[in-house]
């Protein structure tokens, strides 16, 4: 048993014996109460984490919620044309479809996502929407469309001049092989905590590029690129979907945290499940959390996962630990 893996069995007793919840533990394990953040902070995947987070955090300051900060921060994203993993301008799967992914959570548990969706640019406005104006969780495809026109979104085409010249390009070979890393900005997963310390999320994308068509990765799935739980943490993922997808890993760092371990802990132990128990070597993933006390944690397979974490006026870019160092 690694000492990661017995400290957080460790910590479990601990906190058992105490009859603690909702704790976390400081390496000399003593038990610690996470006492809730009301300073307002937002937290994302990848270089465009940056201006997402600008957004976020005005539209807090003006009184909007952490799921308001989390919806707002992420369309910047999607509305970026030049970004190749997200909304519009995002890589097609192999027919040269844009297909995108999107989920939304709340402080409340309230989750609405979107997959397999085309022509729509704001795949995490949907999402929303899907939350709060329907019975159901998830919509796929066609439903999805149908349901974002009634909504009053608007059709249009996401395939830019650059995409597709990519794609003639790739279709040449059709050679399918993720590249880890992509362009330092592949999916854009964010967390917000609000000043009534509240935690929402996001997470949206077009996929991995090329994918086959009707491929849906872990992004649009509550539990594996998206999980909160207000009263402990939340959690977001990037990278090969299919790792997420197979250990439900944002579930598993937020349960982590519930269980009693740090943000840090969470987020590495959730990463060695997956190379405990998956073919992991050429695939990127990151992890990124936070508790309800504000506390951060990121970590990934391979070294190159950044994030941008935002707080009292000061964004920043961070590079993420990692289980592979080069
Ligand atoms: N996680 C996304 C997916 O598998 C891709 C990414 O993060 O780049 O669809």
């Amino acid at each position: 048993m690694s000492s990661r893996r017995k400290f957080i069995k460790n910590s479990l007793a601990a906190s058992a014996a105490l009859g603690l919840a909702g704790t976390a533990c400081a390496d000399d394990k003593k038990p610690t109460v996470l006492e809730r953040s009301t300073t307002p902070k937002a937290l994302s995947t990848w270089n465009h984490g940056l201006p997402a987070n600008e957004v976020a955090m005005r539209v807090m300051q003006d009184g909007g919620s952490a799921l308001d900060g989390a919806e707002k921060g992420v369309m910047v994203v999607e509305a970026d044309p030049t970004g190749t993993s997200v909304g519009i301008g995002g890589a097609p799967d192999r027919d040269g479809n844009v297909t995108l992914d999107a989920c939304i959570m709340d402080n409340e548990g309230n989750a609405g996502s979107v997959c397999f969706l085309q022509s729509i640019k704001h795949p995490i406005a949907v999402a929303r929407k899907v939350m709060e104006e329907t019975p159901h969780v998830m919509l796929a495809g066609e439903g999805a469309k149908r349901f974002a026109l009634a909504q009053g979104f608007a059709e249009e085409n996401l395939l830019t001049e650059n995409s597709r010249k990519a794609w003639e390009e790739w279709v040449k070979t059709s050679n399918y092989e993720p590249v880890i890393n992509v362009e330092n900005h592949d999916t854009i997963g964010m967390i917000c905590q609000d000043a009534n310390g509240n935690l929402s999320g996001s997470c949206t994308t077009s996929g991995l590029a090329y994918k086959m068509h009707g491929r849906v990765g872990d992004s649009p799935i509550i539990g594996a690129g998206l999980f909160v739980d207000n009263d402990y943490g939340a959690a977001v993922a990037t990278g090969m979907g299919e790792l997420m997808m197979k250990t439900l890993g944002s579930f598993l760092v937020v349960e982590l945290i519930r269980q009693g371990a740090n943000v840090q802990e969470a987020c590495e132990e959730a990463i060695q499940r997956i190379v405990d128990k998956l073919d992991y070597k050429s695939f990127q993933v990151g992890y990124l959390a936070m508790d309800i006390a504000g506390n951060t944690g990121a970590y990934a397979i391979h070294p190159g996962f950044n994030y941008a974490e935002m707080v009292n006026g000061k964004n920043e870019l961070i590079d993420a630990k990692s289980y592979i160092n080069e």
